[in-house]
C-alpha cells in the first residue's frame, strides 16, 4: 500500500479536508501535517515513509491482543457474507451479539448478567447516566439524579461523558459541564499527596466524596463514577485504601457505584476487571476499547441482576439505543478477541509480565527529570519533574511532556503524554525483548527532553 502511495498529496489532503480531533492544527500543519500510518504487525506500527515505531499505547490504549490478528479479519469477513448488519431492537437480535453478551457475562462476577451494547466508551457512560436516572424515577426518587465524577476523570467526549469527566480543557468548550454533573478530588498523591503516606491520601481523596454527597444531599444523589486507575489523567494508581473506602461511602448513601473499564477492563491490571485488581464492587460497568481490542467499534455496559430485575419489574421499555447497537460484525470480532485473549492466556500474561514491566520502569528512576515511575500490570506512568525530591513541576504544564513525546515519536516509540506525565499501556503481547527496547527508547527520549 504505502510503496504506491504519493504520501506528499496525501499529506496535503489531510491538510486541506481533514478536522482532526484533539489535535492543535496550526502547529500541526506548521510541522508539515499528519504522519500517516499504514501497517501494523505485533507491537509494532509503520508510517508511509518506511519508519517503524514501537507502540506503548496500543492505540489509543486499545489494540491489546496486538496488531496483524488474521483471525479477526476472517471472522469479520465471514460475518459480513453472512450477516453484515441486523439491529437488536424490537426483539430481534444476531447470533454473534448475543454469544457476545453470555461471554461478557461469563467473565464477570455472577452478579453481571446483564449487556446493553452501544458503539464506543462515551455511548456506554452516556447510557449509564440515562438509565440511572431513569431507575432511580422507577424506584420512586426522581430527585436522585445528580452524579458525581472526579477532577480529571476521563469517560468520553459526547456532552454527557464529557460532562462526567473533569477535564478543564473540555469543560470551557460547548458549555460543559452540563448542570448535574459535579467532580471530587482525584487519587493523585504524586501532586495532591503533600506529606500524607499514599494510604493517608487515600482516605483523604474517598473523603472529598462524603463531602460532595453530604453537600448536595444524598437522596439527589444519583451515582459515582470512576476509572479504577484514570488513564487519561496520566495512569493515576490510587493509593490501596481508596477504592474500599469509596465504595463503603456510596454504600452509606445509597448511591449507585459505576467502574469506567474503558481502559482497564479485559485484563489490562493483570486482572479481567479493574475493579478486581483495585478492590472495589461496581454496580455497572462501562466497556469499550478491549472489548474488541480496537478492531471494530464496539462498546458495552453490564447491569448487576439487582438494577435490571427493578427495572424489568417495573415492566417499561428502555427508549435508548443505537442503530449499531450489538452490530453483527462488530459482535463476532470481540467475541474471537475475547477468545484469543482466553486461549492465549493473556491476562495471566500481563500479570506475569507487569513485574518486568514495573522494574523497566524503575530503572528510569535514576533520570534527573523523572520524579516518580508508576504501574500495574502493562499500564504505567513516568512522572517528570524539575525537583524530583520535592516533586515540583516544570513551568508551564504540558510543554516538557509535549517535547519528551515528539523525542519518542521521532525516535521510534509512541508513548503518550498526558501533561508532564508520560504514559504506557503496551499491546498485552509484548515480548521481554521488546520491555527492555521500549524502555532503552524512553531513555533516550527523557535525555533530549533533559
Ligand atoms: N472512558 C475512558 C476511561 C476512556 O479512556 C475513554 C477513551 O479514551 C472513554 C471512556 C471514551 O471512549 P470512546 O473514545 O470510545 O468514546
Amino acid at each position: 500500500l504505502a510503496k504506491n502511495l504519493n504520501i506528499a498529496e496525501l499529506v496535503a489532503r489531510d491538510t486541506a479536508h481533514h478536522f482532526h480531533p484533539f489535535t492543535d492544527h496550526n502547529a500541526f500543519h506548521a510541522e508539515g501535517g499528519a504522519r500517516v500510518i499504514t501497517q501494523a504487525d505485533g507491537v509494532w506500527i509503520w508510517d508511509a515513509k518506511g519508519n517503524k515505531l514501537l507502540d506503548g499505547m496500543a492505540g489509543l490504549w486499545c489494540v491489546n491482543v496486538g496488531y496483524g490478528r488474521k483471525e479477526l479479519a476472517e471472522v469479520a469477513y465471514r460475518q459480513m457474507l453472512d450477516l453484515p448488519y441486523y439491529n437488536t431492537f424490537f426483539k430481534t437480535t444476531t447470533v454473534p451479539t448475543t454469544e457476545l453478551a453470555a461471554k461478557i457475562s461469563a467473565n464477570m462476577p455472577e452478579r453481571f448478567k446483564h449487556i446493553f451494547f452501544v458503539n464506543s466508551g462515551s455511548e456506554a457512560n452516556d447510557t449509564i447516566v440515562r438509565f440511572v436516572r431513569h431507575y432511580w424515577k422507577l424506584m420512586g426518587k426522581p430527585y436522585r439524579s445528580q452524579i458525581i465524577g472526579r477532577r480529571r476523570g476521563y469517560h468520553g467526549s459526547t456532552m454527557i461523558a464529557a460532562s462526567m469527566g473533569g477535564m478543564e480543557g473540555m469543560h470551557g468548550q460547548g458549555g460543559l459541564p452540563l448542570p448535574g454533573f459535579h467532580h471530587v478530588q482525584h487519587p493523585y498523591w504524586y501532586d495532591f499527596g503533600r506529606d500524607l503516606t499514599p494510604d493517608q491520601f487515600g482516605l483523604e481523596a474517598a473523603a472529598d466524596l462524603e463531602k460532595k454527597i453530604l453537600e448536595l444531599g444524598p437522596e439527589n444523589v444519583a451515582a459515582f463514577i470512576g476509572e479504577p486507575i484514570q488513564g487519561a489523567a496520566g495512569v493515576l494508581i490510587p493509593p490501596k485504601t481508596y477504592w474500599p473506602e469509596v465504595q463503603k461511602i456510596c454504600r452509606k448513601y445509597g448511591v449507585l457505584l459505576i467502574a469506567d473499564e474503558v481502559i482497564c477492563g479485559f485484563g489490562r491490571t493483570g486482572n479481567w476487571w479493574g475493579f478486581q485488581t483495585l478492590g472495589f464492587e461496581p454496580d455497572i460497568v462501562a466497556m469499550a476499547k478491549g472489548l474488541s481490542s480496537g478492531y471494530q467499534p464496539i462498546g458495552a455496559v453490564a447491569f448487576s441482576d439487582r438494577l435490571i430485575k427493578d427495572f424489568f419489574d417495573k415492566g417499561e421499555e428502555f427508549y435508548h439505543g443505537m442503530t449499531y447497537a450489538g452490530h453483527p460484525v462488530a459482535a463476532a470480532v470481540a467475541l474471537k478477541n475475547l477468545e484469543i485473549i482466553e486461549d492465549e492466556k493473556l491476562v495471566e500474561r500481563v500479570k506475569d509480565y507487569g513485574s518486568y514491566f514495573a522494574e523497566g520502569l524503575k530503572s528510569l528512576n535514576d533520570h534527573p527529570i523523572v520524579g516518580e515511575t508508576r504501574s500495574v500490570g502493562l499500564i504505567g506512568a513516568i512522572e517528570l519533574a524539575k525537583d524530583k525530591k520535592t516533586r515540583a513541576r516544570f513551568d508551564k504544564p504540558g510543554r516538557v511532556g509535549t517535547l519528551c513525546r515528539d523525542h519518542c515519536f521521532n525516535n521510534g516509540l509512541i508513548m503518550r503524554a498526558c501533561w508532564d506525565t508520560m504514559v504506557l499501556a503496551p499491546p498485552f503481547v509484548i515480548s521481554k525483548k521488546e520491555i527492555d527496547e521500549m524502555v532503552r527508547l524512553a531513555r533516550i527520549a527523557l535525555d533530549k527532553t533533559y
